[in-house]
């Protein structure tokens, strides 16, 4: 299911991010901002549990949160939000993927994983900025279904339409976030008008 975080301070930092002048600096803090606001919603429906506390005047009858957190960020991205999240969410353990498109088939392959165990007990939590074909995010949920993982969230800052049905399609089990839904894609899969490569922006790289 589909869940588009449309609020102004993100659509705000988001337009921000978009801009062709945004530099480096800007653009890291921007994604960082943009992934910890987005954590309110993402965490709406998580389990909780009854507990009592004690305050300075007495007992207080109370909830805590009753579920662990995995943030598996996409390499290398991915990398760029997890900071903004785990900073509300401190006690998250954090696992890796790396995925690249094969050239010749254009199918994408896992080259790097290493992961949490007991993935079955916690909300594991994709980070992706950009949705584009939605071909390494399905790899990616399917590899973490096969480690274990029961309640699996996709966290993305832009999602292209094509990369949306895809992962309903394949994973319509799984929740998809986004702060802003673009048209379409171009011919070489970069969403339009998205914000250009993300890895490239956020590392300085082209
Ligand atoms: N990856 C990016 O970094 N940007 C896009 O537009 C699509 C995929």
């Amino acid at each position: 299911m589909l869940n588009l975080l449309k609020h102004p301070l993100i659509t705000h930092k988001l337009a921000l991010m978009r801009k062709k002048e945004t530099r480096i600096k800007d653009f890291r803090e921007l994604l960082q901002e943009i992934s910890g606001l987005m954590v309110y919603e993402i965490t709406r429906d998580l389990p909780i549990k009854k507990v009592t506390v004690e305050t300075p005047l007495g007992k207080c009858d109370t909830e805590e949160l009753d579920t662990k957190i995995v943030l598996v960020p996409i390499l290398r991205a991915g990398l760029g939000m997890v900071d903004g999240i785990s900073k509300l969410l401190p006690g998250a353990r954090i696992g890796h993927i790396g995925i690249y498109r094969d050239h010749k088939t254009l199918e994408p392959m896992t080259y790097f994983s290493k992961l949490p165990d007991n993935l079955n007990d916690s909300v594991v939590m994709i980070l992706d900025p950009m949705l584009a074909t939605g071909g390494s995010s399905t790899k990616a949920i399917q590899l973490l279904k096969d480690r274990g993982a029961g309640i699996i969230k996709l966290v993305c800052i832009i999602g292209a339409p094509e990369g949306i049905s895809r992962i309903e399609k394949d994973h319509p089990d799984v929740q998809i976030y986004l702060a802003g839904m673009d048209k379409k894609l171009n011919d070489i899969g970069y969403i339009v008008p998205g914000l250009g490569d993300a890895g490239d922006r956020l590392f300085g790289t082209t």
